[in-house]
């Protein structure tokens, strides 16, 4: 069976809730978070933006509200979309890549995140943004809070800086697996946990045991799709990226030409 398909994250989803965790977006889970079993879903809308409507209609269906978090890149910012998934009572966050936007100014950076955070803020009230990866720039987005403070753009997390993953469990489809951890550059967390998944179908089956952390937060990316076409497009693109990363970590013409090919893809 095909996985990371829309009807795959809904037997995730269906899972979660017969085994009686609640969903809490983002901002919630930060700000007023409950007791108990919990999960917060979290996407990254790097690229794909329909996709993610897909996921949050799906998500409104089954009564969750989750959290989607956009890049200022024509991929990711679709207003429409944008304007649909508020509408459907999720939460939006700005997926901020500013510092390697400007190539590692924090003056010009700093302004820029200002002005894309009041842009997002146009469609919802934002007060949680993400790091997006970068992973080809050698510039770390996070960088720009070593020297500013979210609570200065009232904002109340960022869930690299604002979440203990030794107490809650994070999960991310990074690489179309939840094991691809390996292929990641940046969206890497420390983590007290011991468990290691392959599918979705793995993790069904653990939280169906009851085996499954209390607290745990998912992150995923707008490759779901039920469209045979497009899973078999991504899931060839993926591998290729994928290996690409690997060798582009022990060979510096590979990362040039990888480096490259993924500038010319955000420009196009
Ligand atoms: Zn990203």
């Amino acid at each position: 069976m095909r996985d990371f398909t829309l009807k795959s994250y809904k037997s995730l989803i269906v899972a979660l809730q017969e085994a009686g965790y609640a969903f809490q977006t983002f901002e919630d889970f930060i700000v007023s978070p409950i007791q108990g079993k919990t999960v917060v879903l979290r996407h990254d809308v790097d690229e794909l933006a329909w996709n993610a409507l897909k996921m949050a209609q799906l998500e409104h269906n089954r009564g969750v509200r989750s959290t989607y978090f956009f890049r200022i890149v024509k991929q990711s910012n679709v207003p429409e979309v944008i304007r649909q998934i508020v509408e459907l009572g999720h939460e939006v966050g700005y997926h901020y890549e500013d510092l390697s936007l400007t190539e590692g100014d924090e003056i010009k950076a700093i302004a820029l995140f200002e002005k894309h955070l009041a842009y997002f803020r146009e469609f919802y009230p934002v007060r949680s943004v993400c790091m997006h990866g970068s992973s080809t720039s050698k510039y770390d987005n996070r960088q720009l809070w070593k020297s500013h403070q979210l609570a200065d753009y009232a904002l109340v997390g960022e869930p690299y800086l604002s979440v203990d993953f030794n107490q809650v469990f994070y999960l991310t489809d990074t690489g179309y697996a939840w094991d691809g951890g390996k292929y990641a550059v940046r969206d890497i967390v420390e983590t007290g946990f011991e468990l290691r998944f392959h599918s979705t179908q793995e993790i069904v089956s653990c939280i169906q045991k009851g085996e499954f952390p209390e607290k745990a937060l998912f992150l995923a990316h707008t490759l779901w799709t039920d469209s045979f076409f497009q899973w078999n497009w991504l899931h060839f693109r993926e591998l290729l990226r994928n290996n690409l990363k690997l060798l582009a970590k022990n060979n510096k013409g590979v990362a040039r030409i990888y480096r490259k090919l993924v500038e010319s893809y955000w420009k196009s």
